[in-house]
């Protein structure tokens, strides 16, 4: 309404997660028919339960699904719609939550180059848009007179645990498949009822006060055991035995959701990599030394004492990353030189790449593959 004061011919940009509620997509919808809004619901193609079987629930602190849902789908329709760049005029306010509380009036999207983002109503508190929005004549989601207080995903770990309740009975079918997710989720991760069913699991680094409350009635919070059990990384170090050179002999038991070539192709995004069919292995060269890496997990490195270990930590980032590869297509828009494209994991043009790493800002997977990396003691 505020912008379209402005310019009476602005575009609406929905991104349709996939876990709006139906109600929203069709406020949405009916809005802009009855304003005449051009609408672009944009949509990615991750789904997000079969994602959620490899990353676990999303949590307060930890929303791949902003990436997998939001954010990726949100940056290929930018780039691909308006290449030159375009202004985004956004309801997001500081009274929100904490994460929002620093939001600018002015800002650059760090994943997309070109957007730049304006929040002009940042300073409003909830009691003030809905009046902005009656003295408008407008409605707002029929979703707030059901004491929905920020509708979102119905999912969302944000969400308040009141909410769930009300989602319990407001939308039953949608609460009950989250709810028997979680539940086999935390069944293969031998945790308590009560992580569910209390809510814990929209932490995944609980709070002082949580994890005291989980104390005192004895529920252990130890979580993502399952991950963690799925990934192993086993090592020895020293001199090579047929010559100076230092070297690093690695296992790594890591999730198998690819075939090794796609490894193999990622490897060359870090120098030159060849794949050997026959061996069932890729050999790698770097300017920072040599790895050969086998289909079997075992991973050799020669070089320099710190570059060894330099390198072995990129192969494994590189192998977990091709294994939990979300298919958010971040990185396509980061790789300045067009040479990721994206199939059943990332695929990396050997032609175009030029190895400078940009591709791994903003990756999840990278992201959960240094945390994994780290709580194993190889990060
Ligand atoms: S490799 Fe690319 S597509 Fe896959 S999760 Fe990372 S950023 Fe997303
Ligand atoms: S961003 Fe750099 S490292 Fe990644 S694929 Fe593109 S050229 Fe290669």
């Amino acid at each position: 309404i505020l912008a379209r004061k402005l310019m009476p011919r602005i575009e609406v940009l929905f991104i349709n997660t996939g876990l709006e509620f139906p109600e929203t997509v069709e406020y949405v919808q009916k809005l802009c028919s009855d304003h005449k809004l051009r609408l672009h619901e944009i949509r990615g193609d991750s789904d997000f339960f079969e994602q959620a079987k490899i990353f676990g629930p999303p949590a307060k602190d930890y929303r791949w699904c902003c990436k997998t849902n939001k954010l990726g789908p949100m940056t290929s329709f930018l780039a691909g719609q308006y290449p030159r760049g375009c202004v985004t005029i956004e309801g997001r306010r500081v009274y929100e939550s904490f994460n929002r509380s620093s939001i600018k009036a002015v800002e650059r999207n760090p994943y997309v180059p070109g957007q730049t983002m304006l929040s002009p109503i940042r300073n409003w508190r909830a009691l003030e848009v809905m009046l902005y929005i009656h003295w408008n004549g407008e409605l707002p989601n029929p979703l707030y007179d059901e004491d929905y207080e920020r509708i979102g995903c119905w999912l969302c770990p944000a969400s308040m645990q009141s909410e769930f309740s009300r989602l319990k009975e407001s939308h039953p079918n949608l609460y009950s498949r989250w709810n028997s997710f979680l539940h086999d989720w935390r069944q293969k991760n031998d945790l308590d009822e009560r992580y569910v069913d209390w809510g814990f699991w929209r932490w995944r680094r609980h709070p002082p006060k949580i994890t005291e409350m989980a104390d005192s009635y004895g529920i252990c919070l130890a979580s993502w055991g399952g991950m963690k059990k799925e990934i192993s990384l086993q090592a020895v170090r020293g001199r090579s035995p047929c010559g100076l050179e230092y070297s690093v002999e690695a296992v790594l038991t890591s999730p198998q959701n690819h075939p090794f070539s796609n490894v193999a192709n990622a490897l060359g995004m870090l120098g030159e990599a060849k794949y050997e069919e026959d061996m069932g292995a890729a050999l790698l060269k770097t300017d920072k030394g040599r790895a050969t890496v086998f289909a079997n997990g075992h991973i050799m490195v020669i070089a320099g004492k710190e570059e060894a270990e330099e390198l072995l930590q990129k192969v494994v980032e590189v192998i977990l990353r091709v294994q939990m590869c979300t298919k958010c297509g971040i990185c396509l828009k980061n790789c300045r030189r067009g040479a990721i494209s994206l199939e059943n994991t990332f695929i990396v043009d050997h032609e175009r790449c030029n190895h400078c790493g940009k591709c791994a800002q903003g990756c999840i997977a990278i992201d959960e593959a240094k945390k994994i990396l780290k709580g194993i003691g190889a990060g």
